[in-house]
């Protein structure tokens, strides 16, 4: 393995440690400070694999796919990358002209500096590092669920644990409308004791009476809940670390309602790696594999929309989500969507608007606070 391989391989392993440590952490540099090393300007460089650049309108984004971070980039850099990747820096300046030299260097600076790319004897030694699979496929037939509960739950949990293992669903959100009791909970939890699913996160609505130290008991207990979320709480505070992302306790003031999630603020819930990347050129991330049992059982792609595809007391979820108008959202992804396709973000964003077709043309009802034309965003 090149030494420049080697030192990035290093590194993502120190890094899976921190990013362990500090949850999804990522930063975005803006701008490059001075650094010196000598290039060797006839050799040529290349990408690394997990370093993708994605072109948006009014600039560009390396999403560093391993270390979950990403940085800006001016379009420009995106092009030279784009036509150059696999030649020499000696080539590029000969191809530009002699003006664009310092541009050049500034920008190979740059990517050596951030181990974007590396360097080696020849091209055939740079192809022995292939390009990442962006294919997705999964063998589940849903991969995620949400189960929402008002007072008492209105489904058989029991079958529902089990059809939805049969589809191959290892993750679950389960939320909790009103206030319930610890009884409640453990009676929710108990049935997917023995089943093959992996994690499962709760939202509960905050309550005084429930004691922060049965919270901590049930995470003790139930070794699949991934992350316990109490909303409504007066206080943001973390009452429990998450230990390898794992059994972490939070309360947020936040209200959660039906439709759960808020429209995007900010790049802080963006997500940097290579499976939300597959499923973001492939798919639709907010839909693709997800079912959602309401409070009645009803089946819906999302929390958010109002269309219900049957419900669960009277249809198997595996009907339901064979039929083509419940898959009819999976496949329309980011690239096809007006405004979004021009975003550096559209591999990273999980936009829970609901696409709708007008005038032959995928968009939404509702305008992103992201503005992509200016690359700023808008206050809530
Ligand atoms: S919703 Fe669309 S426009 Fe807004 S940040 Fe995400 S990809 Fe960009």
């Amino acid at each position: 393995m090149h030494e420049a391989s080697i030192k990035r391989s290093l590194f993502i392993s120190d890094n899976l440690v921190l990013f362990l440590i500090l949850g999804n952490f990522k930063y975005a540099i803006q701008k490059d400070s001075p650094v010196k090393f000598k290039i060797d300007e006839a050799k040529p460089f290349k990408l690394f694999p997990c370093c993708v650049s994605v072109r948006g309108f009014s600039r560009s984004v390396i999403y560093d796919l391993n270390r979950s971070e990403f940085c800006y980039i001016p379009n420009d850099l995106h092009d030279l990358l784009d036509r150059f990747d696999g030649e020499s820096v000696r080539s590029i300046k000969s191809c530009l002209g002699v003006h664009a030299g310092a541009r050049i260097d500034e920008y190979i600076r740059f990517l050596v500096k951030h181990e974007y790319v590396w360097f080696d004897d020849s091209l055939d030694e740079l192809k022995r590092m292939p390009p990442i699979d962006t294919n997705f496929s999964t063998p589940a037939e849903i991969s995620n669920a949400i189960f929402q509960i008002e007072n008492t739950p209105n489904v058989e949990i029991k079958k529902m644990v089990k059809d939805l293992s049969m589809l191959g669903c290892r993750d679950i959100l389960i939320v909790f409308y009103s206030k319930p009791k610890l009884a409640l909970i453990k009676e929710v939890l108990n049935q997917f004791e023995n089943s093959s699913f992996k994690s499962i996160e709760l939202l509960i609505r905050f309550d005084e009476r429930l004691k922060e130290s049965e919270l901590h008991e049930l995470v003790n207990q139930y070794r699949r809940i991934r992350k316990l979320v109490i909303y409504g709480s007066p206080k943001l505070r973390k009452a429990r670390d998450f230990a390898f992302g794992m059994n972490g306790i939070v309360f947020i003031p936040r209200i959660i309602t039906h439709s759960l999630y808020s429209s995007i603020a900010n790049t802080t819930s963006f997500r940097v790696n290579i499976d939300f990347f597959s499923e973001a050129k492939n798919y639709n991330p907010y839909v693709n594999k997800k079912v959602v049992i309401d409070i009645s059982g009803n089946l819906k792609n999302a929390p958010n929309m109002d269309e219900e595809h049957g419900n669960f007391n009277l249809k198997p979820i595996s009907e339901v989500i064979s039929d083509d108008r419940f898959r009819n959202l999976w496949n329309i992804k980011k690239d096809e969507i007006a405004v979004c396709k021009d975003c550096e973000y559209r591999y990273m964003c999980l936009d829970n608007r609901i696409p709708v077709k007008k005038d032959g043309e995928w968009q939404h009802d509702t305008p992103c606070l992201y503005d992509v034309y200016s690359g700023k965003w808008a206050q809530k």
